[in-house]
């Protein structure tokens, strides 16, 4: 904390960063195949907020030279139907990821899609197999936008190891898998969620907060310890405007750090998803479905 304010982690230089390296992995991949590789994006009825974020994905498909695909399911479709559409696209050579935007009309249940994704292609980390090797550390597709909140602290170059790192959250897709990869990085993990006793307690512990609890201004200034770096994922709809779920202002009197609700990690999920495909491409591309050898992604001890 200075005078000045905290340190803005802003999103955008960062992801411009892996974008460029993700362009030129593509190009490669082109010259040696010869095609692009493509992402398939399923949308299930239509979903205006969702629409919105779907065609950033597809745009930023387009800046960095990979074929983005849009698949739109009707939203009256069965649960038959949508295994179908994602069995077709897991057998179709020339797709190499396949995201399936959240949420899913109330009917389906989310195991229709989870469980009929191959994992090859679950550039989103959401098949038990991805999950798994995440929990045991190996590694697999990870969630992108617990990736994202890790790689803005990675790429800001805050320290990790031996830090306390409070999570409020505990999804599948963001909080937990966020908390597994702070673990890898030999941060000290305590994990919030909605029944936690004395949340305040929990955050003026930390070192580092990741927020991701999808309640607008949950954390405020005076549940920070002074000089937290604050990690904010939420993304909420408040009044027409974007906010995160940390009260920024009051947060920003006492943090070191601190993402901005929109420009933080928004675009680094964004960018970050690009390069999950490319792997996927690369590895379909070596050895037929991508199910390759299992690799230890960091150091267990
Ligand atoms: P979720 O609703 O699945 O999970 C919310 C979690 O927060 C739960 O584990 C719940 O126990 C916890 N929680 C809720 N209220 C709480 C409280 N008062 N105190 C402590 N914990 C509480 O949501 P999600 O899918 O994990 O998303 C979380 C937020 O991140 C949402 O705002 C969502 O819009 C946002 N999000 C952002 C991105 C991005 O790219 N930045 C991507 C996905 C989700």
């Amino acid at each position: 904390m200075t005078s000045e304010g905290p340190r803005l982690l802003l999103g955008a230089p960062i992801a411009a960063e892996i974008r460029a390296t993700v362009a030129n992995d593509v190009a490669a991949f082109r010259g040696r195949r010869g095609f692009a590789p493509t992402l398939a994006v399923v949308l299930v009825g239509k979903d205006a907020p969702s629409a919105v974020y779907l065609n950033q994905i597809l745009r930023s498909c387009e800046k960095v030279g990979i074929t983005g695909r849009l698949v739109e399911i009707p939203g009256r479709a069965s649960s038959a139907a949508i295994r179908h559409e994602i069995e077709a696209l897991n057998a179709d050579p020339m797709v190499a990821g396949i995201i399936v935007q959240m949420p899913l009309p109330k009917r389906i249940p989310l195991t229709v899609v989870i469980d009929t994704l191959d994992p090859a292609k679950d550039i989103d980390g959401l098949h038990p197999r991805n999950a798994g090797l995440l929990s045991l550390g190996y590694d697999g597709f990870l969630p992108t936008t617990a990736h994202a909140a890790v790689e803005i602290l990675k790429r800001s170059s805050i320290p990790m190891s031996g830090r306390r790192v409070t999570l409020v959250g505990r999804s599948n897709v963001v909080g937990k898998p966020a908390a597994l990869l702070m673990l890898r990085e030999h941060a000290t993990v305590t994990i919030c969620h909605s029944r936690t006793a004395d949340l305040a307690h929990h955050t003026r512990d930390a070192e580092i907060v990741i927020v991701a609890a999808g309640v607008p201004g949950l954390i405020t200034g005076d549940m920070l310890s002074p000089g937290a770096v604050v990690v904010d994922v939420g993304i909420n709809v408040v009044n027409d405007r974007l906010v995160g779920d940390v009260d920024f202002e009051s947060a920003s009197r006492v943090a070191s750090a601190i993402t901005p609700v929109p420009g933080g990690v928004g675009p680094v999920t964004n960018a970050l998803l690009l390069t999950h495909l490319v792997r996927a491409a690369q590895a379909q591309a070596s050895n037929g479905r991508g199910h390759g050898a299992l690799h230890l992604a960091g150091s267990r001890q």
